[in-house]
């Protein structure tokens, strides 16, 4: 059992990913008495991580994992170390913090479709079999709720005798885009642990960890299940608001109040705040969705049919937001797209990020080129091949039909429509400018104003059409 005091002086993380890479480079920042490795079996990411080309693009990163720079050459954190050795560092560790990917099941069952915790497990039974020393067994993934029963029953049949495991649950809540900031200064600390004598002493060296740059009074300590579910509850009630905001914009269009108007005056209510109000082309990412799924899975399981339809619902309204705003464009140019050209500014699913995981330009583009348009795409973070491969093109070649481009300006060039797909600053153009590079042939309405409306394509508020969207 670990019971004593108990202090964490070397982690692990596992999964170098989006979330492990950016945690433990700030951990290692905050903390530089602290041992930090990073391992993932990608030996490719890994490659990556100790390079200047870092495999995530987020604001400041490559500063915090660089480190201070000594002399012209820049020092990576000596307390940060990239590797692929599983056992050695699993051994080493006092603590090991597992974020690795937990997406959405490919086949669901009769109550939908739950996390895949596959990859947990395979990393519980690797900590298992490794550990020789007794080990603090963090989830930083978002799993389903009851998975720490899971791993601690994987960790005691499988380890060896004397070794022993306390699970806790630590969820992430950084937002891509973000992450640094929210690293740094987080809303709040979540854990969970078992409220045994040796669960509460190791929340108490995790939660002193954190503290050594986070205010105690933002570390919330709760019981294991209630921080599993507390991730998975957060982020459907981001999504919820998206998907609150834009089923009001259908009420609006039908009524011809003003959506950007009507969400200002509900978020201006201090009881409601104003983030996650606008109403866009739908919340992407990788977590909204599958977060939203899981709870859904987690009610119909229950039998709780009725919750899961309020939840569902919310990712029902985020799918129909994405094909009416094809159809809205695809009604301005008379049901006709055949050959017409679209720009799509911005591909990531937000602003100051490359992933595009689940991201709302994806289900744009695909509907667009469905409709017969050609599309031009620019984003600033994501590279041609990755948008190829996204649109389900070989590596290079989509036809000629998708048209990869160098700069918003070139995205524009002799379109008919351009959709700003994601809300990065450098895509709140100046209307006039933007028309410079559209077809003159549609710049052929009323006003200025309704001109560029019809330009940019844009079926919702008025403008940036993008969501923000955290993990
Ligand atoms: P990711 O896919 O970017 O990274 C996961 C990494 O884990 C990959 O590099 C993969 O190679 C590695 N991995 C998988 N199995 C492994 C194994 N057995 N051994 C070693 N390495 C292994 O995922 P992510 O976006 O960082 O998300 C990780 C978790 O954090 C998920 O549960 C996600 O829901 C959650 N989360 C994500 C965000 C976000 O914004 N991306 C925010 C909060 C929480």
């Amino acid at each position: 059992m670990i019971e004593s005091q108990r202090s964490i002086s070397h982690i692990c993380f596992i999964g170098a990913g989006y979330v492990g890479g950016p945690t433990a480079a700030v951990l290692a920042r905050e903390c530089p008495h602290v041992q930090v490795t990073v391992v993932d079996r990608n030996a490719e990411r890994i490659k990556a991580w100790k390079s200047d080309v870092l495999p995530v693009s987020e604001p400041s990163l490559l500063d915090v994992v660089r480190g201070p720079r000594d002399g012209l050459n820049a020092e990576k954190r000596r307390n940060l170390h990239f590797t692929t050795d599983l056992e050695g560092s699993i051994q080493a560790a006092d603590t090991i913090m597992v974020a690795v990917d937990t997406p959405t099941k490919s086949r669901g069952t009769g109550a939908g479709y739950s996390l895949d915790i596959g990859r947990l497990e395979e990393v519980a039974m690797s900590i298992a079999q490794y550990a020789t020393s007794d080990k603090i067994v963090v989830e930083k993934s978002t799993v389903p709720v009851g998975t720490g029963h899971t791993i601690s029953n994987i960790l005691m049949d499988n380890s060896r005798v004397g070794v022993n495991f306390e699970v806790l649950s630590n969820p992430e809540f950084l937002a891509e885009g973000t992450a640094i900031c929210d690293l740094l200064s987080p809303d709040r600390v979540l854990i969970g642990s078992s409220d045994t004598k040796s669960g509460l002493s190791a929340a108490q060296a995790l939660a002193d960890v954190y503290a050594t740059w986070v205010p105690r009074s933002r570390i919330i300590t709760i019981n294991l299940f209630s921080s599993e579910l507390s991730k998975l509850a957060a982020n459907a009630m981001l999504a919820q608001r998206v998907s609150s905001a834009n089923a009001l914009s259908l009420v609006c269009e039908a009524t011809g109040a003003n959506i950007d108007q009507v969400m200002h005056a509900v978020g201006s209510d201090s009881r409601i705040g104003p983030h996650m109000l606008r109403s866009s082309f739908g919340f992407g990412g990788s977590c909204f969705k599958k977060d939203i799924l899981s709870l859904v899975y987690l009610c119909k399981s229950l039998h709780l049919d009725d919750v899961a339809s309020y939840w569902q619902s919310i990712s029902d309204i985020n799918e129909t937001q994405k094909s009416r705003a094809v159809s809205r464009i695809v009604s301005r140019f008379n049901n006709s797209m055949g050959g017409k050209k679209v720009a799509v500014l911005g591909f990531a699913f937000k602003e100051g990020t490359g992933d595009t995981r689940e991201s709302c330009s994806i289900d744009l583009v695909k509907g667009l080129l469905h409709e017969g348009a050609l599309v031009n795409i620019y984003d600033p973070y994501v590279d041609k091949s990755q948008i190829l491969k996204d649109l389900g093109f070989g590596e290079e070649s989509s036809g000629g039909s998708v048209k990869i481009c160098q700069s918003g300006e070139e995205a524009c060039e002799h379109t008919v429509a351009v959709l700003v797909a994601t809300n990065w600053d450098m895509f709140r153009v100046n209307p006039k400018a933007l028309m410079n590079g559209v077809k003159s042939s549609y710049d052929d309405t009323n006003g200025e104003k309704e001109a560029s409306s019809k330009a940019r394509g844009v079926p919702y508020g008025n403008g940036s059409t993008s969501c923000s969207a955290t993990g």
